[in-house]
């Protein structure tokens, strides 16, 4: 029998080509790779690769419909945020399940998002819309302190600002300013980079829901903690560790606050990364994406009897059975490793030493030595990627603390 096709969308620049791939020979699909920047492989092994414009949504579908009357496409898989429109479309022209294309659209538009949230009777932070191209000062007195600037688009806290006086909004509305012109921030943005969000800032605990959404129910992969401070003013995501440490009552109302969250976005296939602030006036979405968790941080998480969470996705998109399969037992932590200073990185040593703390699984360096190192709220790279796993999170913590403090991260 003809093993099933399957079409992943994959940003060049994305973490998880290796891990998609390796999931697609696992569920014994034949894997296509849909990129934005021409495959080598594309003459030699002819129905293996696409080069597809991520931006223009209809001239893109209308390649795949032609390309899958020679190779027939079972599914389509966006990997990164700026795939999933274009997804949501070639599976629509091909008639398979799929988020329409406004929820699509809304889910990766933040001020859109909120809009939708706030109609649905979903608790948001105030919010307003600016044209980038404005001045600061006059847009100062207009918003509410502290909040927090952003972009409409981008992901990984890019951009992401928190701003307590006026000449704090100011400094980070002109530091936005220069994010949004930068030439692949307008590329990836297209009209979504002329403007800027402004919300109240939201105090609270933090935490990130992923799951798949299977005809519109929500099925929880995994509730996943940040145990660092993250009061701002920038952003850096460093842990997350799973099972939730948070009371069960708490839980249940974070997972019941995404559903509503996805439903009212419109979402109703395939993976969600949802985060979420918690105080005592309940549980806050920040954002649903409709993609699953990035970087390399899907490596924490594990099902049934060993699958990935790549697995899950594309069992899933093919229609095989994911509902019975839960997160292993195990506490699972992944440590995205802080970025120090900018500069060039000239040393990371003490991998295996951190390896020798017991918990701990792997130490990914993902950007090599001699590359310039980005901190927030311009940077966009990794510099790596710490796993362990353990009895209880607690102890995963704890591995995951000890195994960065013996890195030796030098920037220069
Ligand atoms: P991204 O999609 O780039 O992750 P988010 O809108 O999720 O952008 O913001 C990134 C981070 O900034 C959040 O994880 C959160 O820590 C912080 N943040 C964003 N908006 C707010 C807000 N209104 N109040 C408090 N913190 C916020």
């Amino acid at each position: 029998m003809r093993r099933p096709r399957v079409l992943l969308l994959m940003p060049t620049t994305t973490y998880r080509a290796a891990d998609f791939v390796s999931a697609g020979i696992k569920v014994g699909a034949e894997v296509v790779v849909g990129s934005d920047q021409r495959q080598t492989l594309e003459d030699a092994v002819p129905g293996a690769t696409l080069t597809l414009d991520f931006q223009d949504i209809d001239g893109s579908a209308r390649l795949v419909a032609e390309f899958a009357e020679k190779f027939p496409l079972v599914c389509v898989v966006g990997v990164e945020d700026e795939t999933t429109e274009l997804a949501a479309e070639i599976s629509r022209v091909l008639g398979l399940p799929h988020n329409s294309i406004e929820s699509v659209r809304a889910a990766r538009d933040k001020y859109r998002t909120r809009e939708i949230l706030l109609r649905s009777g979903i608790q948001v932070p105030r919010f307003w819309k600016f044209p980038a191209r404005e001045d600061a000062h006059s847009i100062a007195p207009r918003v509410e302190l502290p909040c927090v600037v952003k972009p409409l688009f981008l992901s990984a806290s890019r951009g992401v600002i928190r701003c307590d006086d006026s000449e704090g909004f100011a400094r980070a509305w002109q530091r936005l300013q220069k994010i949004l012109m930068e030439p692949e921030v307008r590329r990836k943005g297209g009209e979504l980079a002329d403007w800027i969000l402004v919300e109240s800032y939201i105090p609270g605990e933090e935490v990130a829901v992923e799951g798949l959404l299977i005809r519109g129910e929500l099925k929880s992969l995994a509730l996943f903690d940040k145990p660092d401070p993250l009061w701002g003013p920038f952003f850096e995501e460093t842990l997350y560790v799973t099972p939730s440490r948070l009371p069960e009552p708490t839980q249940r109302a974070i997972l019941q606050t995404t559903a509503l969250a996805a439903e009212a976005l419109g979402l109703r296939e395939g993976p969600i990364h949802a985060e979420l602030r918690v105080n005592e006036r309940g549980a806050w979405p920040l954002e649903v994406a409709a993609r699953s968790i990035g970087g390399l941080c899907s490596r924490a998480l594990r099902f049934g009897a060993g699958i990935s969470l790549e697995e899950m996705i594309l069992r899933q998109a093919l229609g095989l059975e994911v509902g019975s399969l839960q997160r292993e037992k195990k506490a699972s932590g992944v440590m995205m490793i802080p970025i120090p200073r900018a500069g060039r990185l000239v040393r990371f040593d003490g991998a295996d030493a951190a390896l020798a703390v017991p918990d701990v699984e792997a130490v990914v360096q993902s950007l090599a030595t001699g590359q310039d190192v980005v901190p927030l709220p311009e940077g966009s790279r990794y510099l790596g990627f710490i796993f362990a796993r353990g009895s209880d999170p607690e102890s995963v913590e704890a591995a995951l603390r000890e195994a960065h403090r013996r890195l030796k991260i030098i920037v220069d």
